[in-house]
């Protein structure tokens, strides 16, 4: 049976093939415009409204629903059909509402500080398993009378290790949902092909990548894939997106108490963000039960974003949200340990 939101235009006029033309586009606004389930497309006759529910079939059934943040974070489980479970954070801010989006289950990457790369990899998400956990959190959205208006691949999994899937996630989200792609953030450990990739599409998407270390050695540990795609490789990749999408890239800093929260390594990330003109941004470390080292305490946080400033980098510390439901972005599922900062 399709998926509800893995059916595309095209397969929805097949399915639609008995019915009069102008269903095609009722049902399609019915569900990327209106958000509606089947079964609320109340301007449809019941029979086939009763079919559709059964050959348009939702892909994310709720385990839980978690709020925090007096109710400002939304942390979503959902069980796949083959019983994977997966994560949705929603946030809502005063000027914006961002979605985090899972792209797999699990993570083949493995690095060692990840809740995420310490459960290994399940499988590839669907492009409708993706789009299916925008439109579900735009709902819960909706009702609090608010409206997504950012998206940010930064969930369980590595977005561009399922390429394909994730990038027709995000037309979808663009062309149907109506996001802008600037508003649509891809993060990525460093596939360098993937950014390569990325460089060619259509859509101007912003780019993140998780640094932690800009050494070789450092970040050879922290992040295994880095003796794939070193740091020469990946910032020759990172300039060449600049050059084709002019938009803003991003470093991601997870800081960790001792190992990367150094005046060197401060010193390190600086020459290699300035060129780039990359905007850094911090977060301490989330401690995880396959990893135990803390992250780097307030202070320590501070004095590493003011030396950043010092030599000339734009640099934020991340609010953590929904600390207290472990849905920090990319803490989800696994993680039983909850922050502090
Ligand atoms: N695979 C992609 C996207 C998902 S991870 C990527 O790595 O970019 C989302 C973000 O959470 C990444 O920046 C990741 O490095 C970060 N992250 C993972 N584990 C973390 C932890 N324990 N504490 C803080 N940030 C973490
Ligand atoms: Fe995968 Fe990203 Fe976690 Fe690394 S940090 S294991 S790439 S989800």
């Amino acid at each position: 049976m399709p998926a509800r939101y893995d059916v595309d235009r095209d397969a929805l006029e097949a399915l639609l093939d008995d019915q009069p033309a102008y269903r095609v586009r009722q049902v399609w606004d019915g569900l990327y415009k209106r958000l509606l389930e089947p079964a609320q497309m109340t301007e449809l006759p019941k029979s086939l409204r009763d079919r559709l529910s059964s050959e348009l079939q939702s892909t994310l059934d709720l385990v839980t629903e978690r709020t925090s943040d007096g109710g400002e974070t939304v942390k979503f489980l959902w069980r796949l059909h083959d019983d994977r479970t997966i994560e949705t954070v929603l946030m809502a801010y005063r000027d914006r509402v961002t979605v985090c989006v899972s792209s797999q289950a699990g993570c083949a990457m493995g690095c060692g500080f990840c809740a995420t790369g310490q459960a290994g990899f399940e499988r590839h998400l669907t492009t409708g398993e993706i789009v299916e956990q925008v439109v579900r959190s735009s709902v819960r959205a909706k009702d609090a009378n608010r409206r997504v208006s950012n998206i940010v691949l930064m969930g369980m999994g590595e977005p561009l290790a399922n390429y394909d899937n994730t990038w027709a996630a995000v037309e979808r989200m663009h062309d149907d949902l109506g996001l802008s792609a600037r508003h649509i953030t891809v993060s990525t450990i460093g596939i360098v092909p993937g950014i390569r990739r990325l460089a060619g599409e259509r859509l101007p998407v912003n780019l993140a990548v998780s640094l932690h270390a800009a050494n070789d050695d450092l970040r050879d540990e922290l992040v295994p894939i880095n003796k794939r795609y070193p740091l020469t490789a990946l910032s020759a990749a990172c300039r060449d997106y600049l050059t084709a999408k002019k938009r803003r890239l991003s470093f991601e800093w997870a800081l960790i108490d001792g190992v990367n929260d150094g005046r060197r390594d401060a010193a390190e990330l600086a020459a290699y963000a300035r060129p780039l003109r990359a905007h850094v941004n911090l977060i301490p470390l989330n401690p995880t039960p396959g990893w135990p080292t803390r992250g780097t305490p307030a202070a320590g946080v501070r004095a590493f974003r003011d030396r950043l400033t010092e030599l000339g980098i734009n640099v934020t510390v991340r609010r953590t949200r929904g600390s207290d439901i472990d849905a920090a972005c990319g803490q989800l599922r696994e993680t039983h340990v909850t922050l502090t900062n």
